[in-house]
């Protein structure tokens, strides 16, 4: 479904080049569930950041669905995210100054779902991921859990192939962190693929496969054994 052939991503600040990305070469399968880990600066949300059309490269091949994205206008990615690639955030990222039901629904914005069918996707959504009765209420009038649940619901409601998670669980207790690690893993049966930066290692264990990275560079890329509890 992906493809990215030997990325190069650096930063300028001043005089002080940082190379984030540096000779990145990752496939990512249909439905994969892949978990990113490596100390803090390796380039992880950097590569989630590209991945996700956020950040262009400097250099290198991103291929989705077959096609080179090399050249493609900003109005072509943000089409293409939209449409394909969902995204979550450690910090929520919902907007305060809109309801739990329209921070979800405003990721249908500039798509084709005609009006009607918006409302009922966001409604199901959020009946599924228990926090109906919260539609009207304003993000902060959330838990940290519940805010997390409407930015899954946000990431999912343009029903995407890739579902990219940036520590999703790292502002979360304990309890709430395991509530959306299960979805995750729903999501991730249901076929979506899963791309998830992570710091924990229990975590990185439920994907099927571990990329590692350090300065910048994958070093190591291989499925999980799972241990299974005898
Ligand atoms: P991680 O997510 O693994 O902590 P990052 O991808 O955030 O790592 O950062 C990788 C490197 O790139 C770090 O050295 C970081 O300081 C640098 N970096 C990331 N984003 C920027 C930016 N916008 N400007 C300058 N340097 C950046």
């Amino acid at each position: 479904m992906l493809k990215l052939v030997s990325l190069n991503k650096s930063f300028t600040g001043g005089e002080v080049k940082t190379t984030a990305l540096d000779r990145v070469s990752l496939d990512i399968g249909a439905g994969e569930y892949l978990a990113i880990t490596g100390p803090s600066g390796c380039g992880k949300s950097t590569l989630l950041s590209v991945l996700g059309l956020f950040e262009t490269c400097d250099s290198g091949e991103y291929w989705f669905d077959g096609r080179d994205i090399a050249g493609w206008s900003e109005m072509e990615l943000n089409k293409l995210r939209r449409g394909r690639i969902g995204f979550i955030f450690q910090d929520f990222n919902l907007l305060e100054e809109l309801s739990v039901a329209e921070n979800v629904e405003l990721a249908l914005a500039y798509t084709d779902v005609p009006r009607q069918e918006r409302r009922e996707r966001v409604a199901a959504l959020l009946d599924r991921l228990g926090i109906a009765h919260r539609a009207r209420h304003r993000p902060s009038q959330l838990s940290g859990g519940q805010q997390q649940r409407v930015a899954i619901a946000r990431a999912l409601v343009a029903r995407p192939a890739l579902l990219l998670a940036d520590e999703p669980t790292g502002n979360l207790d304990t309890a709430h962190g395991n509530e959306v690690m299960r979805l995750l893993r729903q999501i991730n049966d249901e076929g979506t693929a899963v791309v998830m930066v992570t710091h924990s290692p229990e975590h990185a264990a439920q994907a099927g496969r571990t990329v590692r990275m350090r300065d910048g560079r994958i070093e190591a890329d291989g499925a999980v054994l799972m241990q299974v509890a005898s």
